[in-house]
């Protein structure tokens, strides 16, 4: 029966014990004892290949049962946990690459990587080169040591997709893995290795945690690609609490109605956004007109809470800057994927290196939360009477 399961349903039955308690009860812990010296060897002999109890750091019933829920989230081989989706993605990029080797990274990364590319891949003695989200100069771009095709789709801030089929196609037949941040889609809204991706590492700390209480991140990889990542996590000490992944499995369960929540309201938002003349254009790949719509047509299976504001020309950043300072309910602050609202100001002169963004209008990003949506277009309607060089309606 659990093969003809539809994916919300499995998504509630994964990671839960198999009988007595609904939920696996949260286990604080650092030693696991032994019953006998066999015990103790034969464990230690198995444990890099079979997920073990071994000791604390190793895994708990607790962080098995949250990778079993990721596993089935993102259909994938195995799941490992990090403190922060920014340490995920650190220990992707030195698990895969080792010195000589190229790596391939969108324009469209979430910000804070272009520095640890800056500062340790550099240092380490691995090449990297940005690439235009849309994928139009990867080939120009490749070279014979490429080893790692690293995506973001879709993007921060501005949401741009990669044609993921077409080109991990065409980075296995070069010998080079591909590796997607999704932490737009949290395996719910696009299924990167369903579409040909070797590696998934997301920010948990976003819509699967999902209440703004939790930071963490988790990678999900094909069998293939396994071992490297398994063994640099425990190499580099990577885990997280037993609190933290039990708020983590909570937040899944909830993940599919929430998400519906945010699409309905940010939907609702757009349409409202869409007749203001303060603003030029929406971006978002769900409505129509989106540079990415067709590819978020093919891939994804709804959007999320996220829009990006391009103000009319005229308005500075000075002027949305004022208006960042009026809202009453969105709040300005790093992340998203919470249950509330969220704004800040986007600077694509620090967020992009290849892509030209020159000429256009000044930028803001909303996380539409679950608040009533009239709410929050009223809270937009004042907040708006600060932009100082508002168009005329
Ligand atoms: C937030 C975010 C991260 C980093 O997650 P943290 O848990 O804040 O370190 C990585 N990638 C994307 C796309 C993000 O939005």
């Amino acid at each position: 029966m659990a093969d003809t399961l539809k994916p919300a349903t499995r998504l509630l039955r994964a990671g839960r014990p198999h009988r007595g308690w609904v939920n696996t009860p949260v286990s604080r812990a650092s030693t696991y004892v032994f019953d006998s010296v066999q015990h103790w060897r034969d464990t230690r002999s198995r444990r890099e290949q079979e997920r073990l109890l071994s000791y604390g750091a190793r895994g708990t019933d607790s962080t098995h049962a949250l990778e079993d829920a990721l596993v089935e989230l993102e259909g994938g081989y195995r799941a490992k946990l990090y403190p922060t989706g920014q340490a995920a993605i650190a220990v992707l990029l030195l698990a895969y690459l080792k010195t000589g080797d190229h790596v391939l990274i969108t324009d469209a990364v979430y910000e804070p990587v272009r520095r640890f590319c800056a500062q340790h891949l550099t240092r380490l003695g691995i090449e990297y080169t940005f690439y235009l989200p849309d994928g139009s100069d990867i080939e120009a771009k490749v070279q014979p040591n490429t080893r790692l095709l690293y995506a973001e789709s879709p993007g921060s801030l501005v949401y741009e997709m990669l044609d993921l089929p077409k080109w991990a196609d065409w980075a296995h037949a070069r010998d080079c893995l591909v590796a997607v941040d999704n932490t737009w889609g949290a395996g719910l809204l696009y299924r990167p290795l369903a579409l040909g991706a070797d590696i998934s590492v997301q920010a948990a700390t976003k819509y699967l945690g999902g209440h703004a209480d939790v930071v963490m991140g988790a990678i999900v990889t094909t069998q293939r690609s396994w071992e490297p990542l398994e063994r640099a996590s425990v190499d580099f000490g990577q885990t997280v609490g037993a609190d933290d992944a039990f708020l983590v499995l909570r937040g899944i369960r909830s993940l599919p109605l929430r998400m519906a929540g945010h699409e309905r309201n940010a939907l609702h938002v757009a349409t409202w956004l869409q007749q203001r003349p303060e603003v030029a254009r929406v971006l978002c790949p769900a409505l129509t007109g989106d540079p990415s719509h067709s590819l978020w047509q093919r891939d994804c299976t709804g959007t999320n809470g996220l829009l990006s504001i391009e103000f009319a020309s005229g308005i500075t950043t000075a002027d949305v800057e004022a208006m960042i300072d009026a809202f009453a309910l969105f709040g300005l602050g790093a992340s998203w994927g919470g249950f509330e609202s969220l704004v800040v100001p986007i600077n694509m002169n620090n967020a992009r290196s290849v892509s030209d963004w020159s000429g256009r209008g000044a930028l803001l990003r909303l996380h539409i939360g679950l608040e009533d949506p009239s709410d929050l277009t009223a809270d937009l309607e004042q907040a708006m009477m600060h932009l100082k060089h508002r168009a005329a309606a």
